[in-house]
């Protein structure tokens, strides 16, 4: 990952194999864990190879294979806050168990964070201050975190390489991913890379040129 000591890694978690990601700071070791949506062990495994201190969760969105495993690993983590995110999900998060039936994972618990996230918000990650947008369409209150300086963001479930967000829930809404999309995430700039909840990460400049979704 580009940027001034700014690191990442991604640990697959649950059946879904969501991206769960490590974003730390590589001169004082100092990080975040983003989206534990399960499998919290092999979380703390990736957590003691990186040999990094985590100093909060962050959370994209409510959807279980997301945050599915964030109230566990606070515990797990000696009750480090959890941050995001929008208050619109907080019927995803309050529901993670009734969301994990439905998918026979037992072991997903209700979560309320320590703090809720808006638009215009900033999140820390060691050192690194992240700027937070409110990007609905795939849930009412997804986010997503951007930090300028390392032309880098963690966008969830709102873009993928070639593809977006799923908005087929009773709550989606795609002429508002789409809005979000084109609104907050394009306007980053195209050499702004991306992690994203699922696959490969990408740049915006390679989606804004050929996701067939944007066009
Ligand atoms: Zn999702």
């Amino acid at each position: 990952m580009a940027g001034p000591a700014l690191r990442g890694a991604i640990v697959p978690v649950t059946a879904f194999q969501q991206n769960c990601t490590l974003l730390w700071d590589d001169e004082t070791k100092r990080g975040v864990v983003v989206d534990p949506g399960g499998d919290v062990p092999r979380i703390q495994e990736a957590i003691a190879k990186t040999g990094i201190a985590v100093e909060r969760i962050l959370l994209t969105h409510g959807h279980i294979d997301h945050a599915g495993g964030a109230a566990a690993l606070r515990a797990a983590l000696g009750g480090i806050p959890i941050e995001g995110p929008d208050l619109r999900d907080r019927f995803l998060l309050d529901g993670l168990a009734e969301q994990g039936r439905g998918f026979g994972m037992t072991d997903a618990r209700a979560v309320t964070p320590d703090r809720w996230l808006a638009e215009g918000d900033t999140v820390s990650v060691g050192p690194h201050v992240f700027a937070v947008l409110h990007c609905p369409g795939h849930t009412p209150g997804h986010v997503v975190f951007t930090n300028q300086a390392a032309r880098f963001a963690h966008v969830g479930d709102v873009l993928f390489q070639g593809s977006i967000g799923r908005t087929d829930f009773p709550y989606g809404d795609h002429a508002a991913l789409l809005r979000s999309i084109n609104d907050k995430l394009l306007p980053l700039g195209d050499d702004v890379s991306f992690i994203c909840g699922h696959g490969p990460g990408s740049t915006i400049g390679a989606e804004r040129a050929t996701n067939p979704f944007l066009r």
